[in-house]
């Protein structure tokens, strides 16, 4: 197949814009107040600052980094931190939205921010990373907190940088304060569950939707976009929790495909041996744009923005594409693949695993008892079954895209909020 180029798109891809595309069409289905639409298409407050680091070679280098906390109506705003050389603006104000859509349809009392740093930390050694987190920590420290605005992991950020970070917080502030920061590693605070916890919610909407589509997910096909955090447990999950049998996997450098299925496990050793998935034993390369269009049961793009867009989505093929990265499909594709039958669990009701388990990490900071990784899935199963049944009935009843039905319940619920407290 005929590998699409970037100059091949011809829509907007800036996802800040597809952002308020997406409000856009849930307020004129909610027929929302236009104050209230006006309101809720704008990041109630941002940040925006430098961080000098101090290199190992002696030079400083100025890095830029933005915090903005786009709507804390529900609850303190709830959000992570990217570190990534494309980072901008108007990425972090998206992801900051869809924060704000994703605590309100999971229903949890949290609001929506986020932060990045434009930087590549694969060119920063260790000690630079860590002055770099500890950096941003002291440029947001007055404007995060428990009650305000608690940061976690995103694209290229992980525990240990989480831990950094609290150990700046609690530094500067003189008092311990686990809840600030969530997705900490256990022994400072933070819950069992929470590294797999988005690609494990998404595997529960995933088992939610076959069992609306009356589809049998065992022995199925997959194939998953990045194998990072999410998408790493997402083969791990849908083979060991689903039965399904993942045969094609990618990363930014390419991908793998290998029929006859591939084993998280085996993979991961591969990956850790030879620093990438490619060479797996048994399978043979593919591109990214041919992972994506693979005659495949379920497809779970779990990498970056923008990856199904008007140049590839007709030829998507899958029965069910589970967006457990944010903003993968743009508003054209989206409505290609609609046409065409496809049932897309929408990116911020799939992949809201992370934000509940974070705010489970939350709960059990504020009275210092923790829960078994057991009773952490148990709980986090009931949300997020919880929020797919809400947005599926919404669906059935308006008749709407699965995305439009998820901002209709959370756009209600924001607004609700907002109103109750007399802002708008
Ligand atoms: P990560 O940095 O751990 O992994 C990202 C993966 O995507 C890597 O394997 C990388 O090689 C791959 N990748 C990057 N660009 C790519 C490209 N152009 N094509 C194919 N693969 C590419 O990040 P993560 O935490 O796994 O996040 C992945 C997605 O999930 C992001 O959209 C993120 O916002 C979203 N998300 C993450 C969490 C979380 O808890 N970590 C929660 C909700 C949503």
């Amino acid at each position: 197949m005929k590998s699409m180029t970037r100059t091949d798109i011809r829509e907007n891809l800036n996802p800040f814009a597809i952002a308020q595309a997406q409000l856009d069409e849930a307020a004129a289905e909610l027929r929302l107040d236009p104050d209230m639409h006006a309101f809720l298409r704008e990041p109630m407050r941002e940040f925006h600052f430098t961080i000098p680091v101090r290199m190992d070679d002696g030079s400083t280098r100025v890095f830029r980094g933005f915090r903005v906390q786009y709507n804390d109506a529900r609850g303190p705003a709830k959000g992570g931190i990217r570190f990534h050389p494309d980072e901008t603006i108007d990425t972090v104000r998206a992801l900051a939205a869809w924060m704000t859509w994703k605590t309100a349809v999971a229903d949890i009392p949290l609001g929506g921010a986020k932060g990045g740093v434009i930087c590549n930390p694969r060119t920063l050694s260790r000690n630079e990373l860590e002055r770099l987190s500890r950096g941003y920590m002291r440029a947001v420290a007055r404007i995060v907190g428990v009650s305000q605005d608690v940061p976690a992991p995103d694209v290229n950020t992980n525990p240990q940088i989480m831990a950094w970070m609290i150990d700046e917080y609690e530094t500067l502030m003189g008092f311990r304060e686990p809840g600030v920061i969530t997705g900490k590693p256990v022994p400072l605070g933070g819950s069992a569950g929470r590294t797999p916890a988005t690609a494990m919610g998404g595997i529960y909407a995933i088992r939610e939707a076959a069992n609306m589509l009356d589809m049998n997910l065992e022995g199925a096909t997959c194939a998953v976009q990045g194998f990072g955090n999410v998408g790493s447990y997402a083969v791990k999950l849908a083979a060991e929790i689903l039965g399904m049998t993942v045969i094609a996997v990618s990363d930014e450098f390419g991908g793998i495909e290998k029929r006859s299925g591939i084993d998280y496990h085996e993979l991961s050793q591969h990956q850790r041996r030879t620093g990438g998935i490619a060479g797996f034993p048994g399978s043979h390369p593919i591109n990214n744009d041919d992972l994506l269009t693979l005659d495949v049961d379920v497809l779970i793009p779990a990498a970056i923005e923008n990856q199904i867009t008007s140049a590839n989505a007709a030829q998507i093929r899958a029965k069910i594409v589970a967006e457990m990265a944010n903003g993968p499909t743009t508003p054209e594709a989206d409505t290609i693949m609609g046409e065409n039958g496809i049932f897309i669990i929408p990116d911020f009701l799939c992949n809201a695993g992370g934000v509940i388990v974070s705010y489970f990490e939350m709960v059990q900071n504020s009275y210092q008892f923790y829960w078994s990784e057991y009773h952490v899935n148990e709980e986090l199963d009931r949300k997020m079954t919880a929020a797919f049944d809400a947005v599926y009935k919404m669906y059935s009843q308006r008749g709407v895209s699965m995305r439009v039905a998820a901002y209709l319940v959370a756009v209600q619920r924001v607004a609700e909020a907002v109103r109750l407290r007399g802002w708008v």
